[in-house]
């Protein structure tokens, strides 16, 4: 099907994990996408898709200047804000560069991509916004994410903001809540809880526990949402927490 026909799609952290799935999905709806990330090598792997309607050009969403030149060229009707950093510990063991690096990139970050977007959009009288949350923050707290929780808690707060500011304008803001999601940063953790426990296995155990189905999603599993949220036929959902989560949550 083709139910993203005519729409531009701008995806940032598009190089790896649940981004590059979504800019891979959207394309195969009919989107013109914009794929982008700090990580060039990683992005231009997305070339082996041979997707003509894949666009990819570097875009760190820390800096102003890289996201308004990359809004300006994509000129998007759909922005999926993905880029984010797990952090681990405890409240106590947070520091607080670690602290303003994780407010920066996964909140601020959003904070840019809108405030470049959003003047299209309204000009077109439309578009979907969404944004990167997490199962951890305003749904569920879990050991050792104070840092992600309480920022992908403020995703919360910002996506209903401007759902409510622009709802008569045409313009949709969701946010996704997955749970566990299977991707390089993911494996990245799990290694290194491994390294903590000298056992990858138990690691891995650990963090599929978490999941009642017994097992992690797929990427594409949280792609096919973003494709759902950035089609008109999710017209009438605006402001909202998405939760896909295996159950996790909903227990
Ligand atoms: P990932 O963490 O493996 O990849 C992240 C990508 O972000 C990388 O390609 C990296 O180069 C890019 N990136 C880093 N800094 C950037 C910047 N300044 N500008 C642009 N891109 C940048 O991918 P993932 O695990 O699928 O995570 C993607 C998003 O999904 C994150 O916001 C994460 O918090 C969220 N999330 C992940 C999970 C999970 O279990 N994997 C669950 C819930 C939410």
């Amino acid at each position: 099907g083709q139910r993203l026909e005519g729409k531009r799609a701008l995806v940032t952290a598009a190089g790896q994990g649940i981004g590059r799935a979504s800019a891979i999905a959207m394309a195969k709806e009919g989107a013109e996408v914009f794929a982008t990330d700090v990580n060039m090598e990683a992005l231009s792997t997305i070339r082996d898709e041979n997707l003509e309607n894949i666009q990819i050009f570097e875009l760190d969403a820390r800096s102003t200047d890289s996201v308004t030149a990359g809004v300006a060229k994509a000129n998007p009707d759909v922005l999926f804000n993905c880029a984010g950093f797990v952090h681990h510990g405890t409240i106590l063991e947070a520091t607080d560069d670690e602290l303003d690096f994780a407010f920066d990139l996964n909140v601020r970050s959003m904070v840019r991509t809108m405030r470049a977007a959003l003047p299209g959009m309204l000009e077109r009288g439309g578009g979907s916004i969404i944004n990167m949350s997490s199962a951890l923050g305003s749904i569920m707290g879990a050991p050792n994410r104070f840092i992600y929780g309480t920022t992908k808690a403020a995703v919360v707060g910002l996506t209903k903001s401007v759902a409510v500011d622009y709802i008569k304008q045409g313009i949709r803001c969701n946010c996704i809540c997955p749970g566990t999601v299977e991707s390089p940063s993911w494996h990245d953790r799990v290694t290194a809880l491994g390294k903590e426990l000298g056992d990858y296995d138990a690691a891995m155990a650990q963090f599929v526990a978490r999941q009642p189905m017994g097992r992690v999603a797929t990427a594409e599993e949280i792609a096919a949402l973003v494709v759902y949220l950035a089609a008109d036929e999710s017209a009438f959902t605006t402001g909202h927490t998405h939760i896909i989560d295996g159950g996790w949550s909903g227990q």
